[in-house]
């Protein structure tokens, strides 16, 4: 039988797990049952404060920002080997708190978390500046240095890679960390937290803190002793934490929602194009900020892929994430399932036709939704245009090249797209025609930390993953020496 038992998780602060300081818990819930697997420690402004200032001193007086790049690459490659030796556990607490499927839970979450530190212990020995050639008597350079106290504030979907996303790339650069997991999902950022202390990071430089963004939010923006903000989530909270974050002129990096869209164009390989809308989404359970919810078919092809749809989405395996042949698991909470119910009965309103899916499916009191696939919705529709976060495709026929890219860059988001055409001069012309941070060729959500990501319009702004990262966590000084 599964391990469905939870440790009382507590916030990590300086090294040590503590209780919050109002005593107060939250419940973590099991998605496959809807059962309650534990509590987790509920952090109040105070307890921001006492993380915020340990992590101050951390920065301020502690040997992490003065360490060689070569001695904290050591510390992040040993973590990245604990993460890898650590694979069981770490599947079991994000299938148990986000309701991963076992079967994508190792071979991207656990895998890319590694990996992240592998990538980012190797670019911490070569933070480095450059020497300007300047026609005037004087030697110049620039020194890239830490930031200093980072908030990292992530959301629910993928709990430890996204935070691994922020967390590796600071601590490379040798900042340190306050990081706020999702409400919904604090497991796995506590247990990185240990193995980051056993891999010999300091006491200080990585703190959790567990709580409601509602509560602990601002205070966490707004603190004097907080000197940048990573966050990843809604759109909506991004703009308000942005706002916050700037009214007190902290840089920010904005991670935000996504509604990409999938051109399969006439002359596509329609094998491997049907399989990269599957993938793009069904992946997570459609809960990815970089999902492909939008598809746009050449009308020559919408009746033939909306029939092979019709036949192939059904057959997806949806079910208990522990089960190995489990492709989609149940949605992360309760909460996201009814949201996912209130735009599927949009849809209907909105007279589209639903081909697939369309209802949940009734398994062990999990928050399960069926793969859904919907056509004939107008462009303007709110399904449309809005991020649903859950396994629904919209299904839209274009005639031209042009009317394709303008259907996909009609939204308000531009985190992701995606192209399948044989054709290559037309794959590069419309990649560059289109509004988002990254775009795939035949095929779907092709990521390596080396490449980065992120969004434009409301998806957001500044990068995750590559050189970029590491260098959104330094600042930049000039030294400019007299040679007279
Ligand atoms: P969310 O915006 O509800 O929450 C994100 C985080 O913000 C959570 O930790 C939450 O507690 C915190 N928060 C809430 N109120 C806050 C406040 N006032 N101040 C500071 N922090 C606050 O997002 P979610 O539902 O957890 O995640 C889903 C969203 O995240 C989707 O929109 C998805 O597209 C987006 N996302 C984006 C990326 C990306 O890389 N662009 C990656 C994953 C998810």
């Amino acid at each position: 039988m599964t391990d469905t038992s939870v440790d009382d998780g507590q916030l990590y602060i300086n090294g040590k797990f503590t209780e919050a300081s109002g005593g107060r818990r939250f419940e973590v819930t099991d998605p496959s049952t809807g059962a309650v697997v534990g509590t987790v420690a509920d952090a109040d402004p105070a307890d921001v404060d006492v993380a915020v200032t340990a992590a101050r001193a951390a920065f301020d007086e502690g040997p992490w920002p003065k360490m060689s790049g070569r001695e904290r690459a050591r510390i992040l490659y040993k973590a990245a080997d604990l993460v890898r030796a650590s694979a069981g556990e770490i599947v079991r607490l994000e299938s148990l708190d986000v309701g991963k499927p076992v079967s994508l839970c190792l071979p991207v979450d656990v895998l890319t978390t590694a990996e992240q530190y592998e990538y980012y212990s190797a670019l911490a020995q070569s933070v480095d500046g450059a020497t300007r050639q300047i026609p005037i008597n004087v030697h110049a350079y620039t020194r890239r240095e830490p930031i200093g106290v980072v908030a990292a504030i992530t959301p629910f979907n993928f709990p430890l890679i996204l935070s691994t996303s922020k967390i590796a790339p600071a601590l490379a650069a040798g900042n340190v960390v306050v990081h706020k997991p999702a409400e919904d999902t604090p497991l796995s950022a506590l247990f990185m937290a240990s193995l980051l202390s056993d891999a010999g990071v300091p006491d200080g430089v990585v703190n959790v803190v567990t709580g409601h963004g509602s509560v602990i939010g601002d205070t966490l923006l707004e603190h004097p002793g907080i000197d940048k903000v990573a966050f990843t989530g809604s759109t909506a909270v991004g703009r308000h934490a942005a706002a916050v974050a700037g009214r007190n002129l902290k840089p920010v990096t904005m991670e935000l929602g996504g509604n990409a869209a999938n051109i399969v164009f006439a002359d596509a390989d329609l094998d491997k194009a049907i399989g990269a809308v599957i993938k793009g989404f069904v992946f997570n359970t459609g809960q990815f900020c970089m999902g492909g919810p939008r598809l746009l078919v050449a009308r020559e092809l919408y009746d033939t892929v909306l029939g092979i749809l019709a036949q192939a989405v059904p057959g997806v395996p949806v079910g208990d994430p522990r089960d190995p042949a489990t492709v989609v698991g149940p949605m992360a909470g309760a909460r996201h399932l009814e949201k996912v119910e209130e735009y599927v009965a949009l849809a209907r309103h909105d007279e589209g036709r639903i081909v697939c899916g369309g209802d949940r499916l009734d398994l062990n009191g999990g928050f399960y939704y069926r793969p859904t696939v919907i056509a004939g919705l107008a462009n303007d529709s709110r399904v449309v245009q809005e991020e649903i976060f859950g396994p629904v495709l919209t299904v839209q026929p274009f005639d031209s090249e042009a009317e394709a890219v303008a259907l996909a860059n009609s939204t308000r988001y531009g985190l992701a797209a995606g192209i399948q055409t044989a054709d290559l001069a037309r794959a590069h012309r419309v990649a560059a025609g289109l509004q988002a941070g990254i775009v795939w060729i035949n095929d779907w959500a092709m990521l390596d930390p080396a490449i980065p990501f992120g969004g434009v319009k409301d998806s957001g702004f500044g990068r995750e993953y590559g050189p970029e990262a590491l260098h959104s966590y330094t600042k930049v000084k000039s030294v400019v020496v007299s040679l007279d």
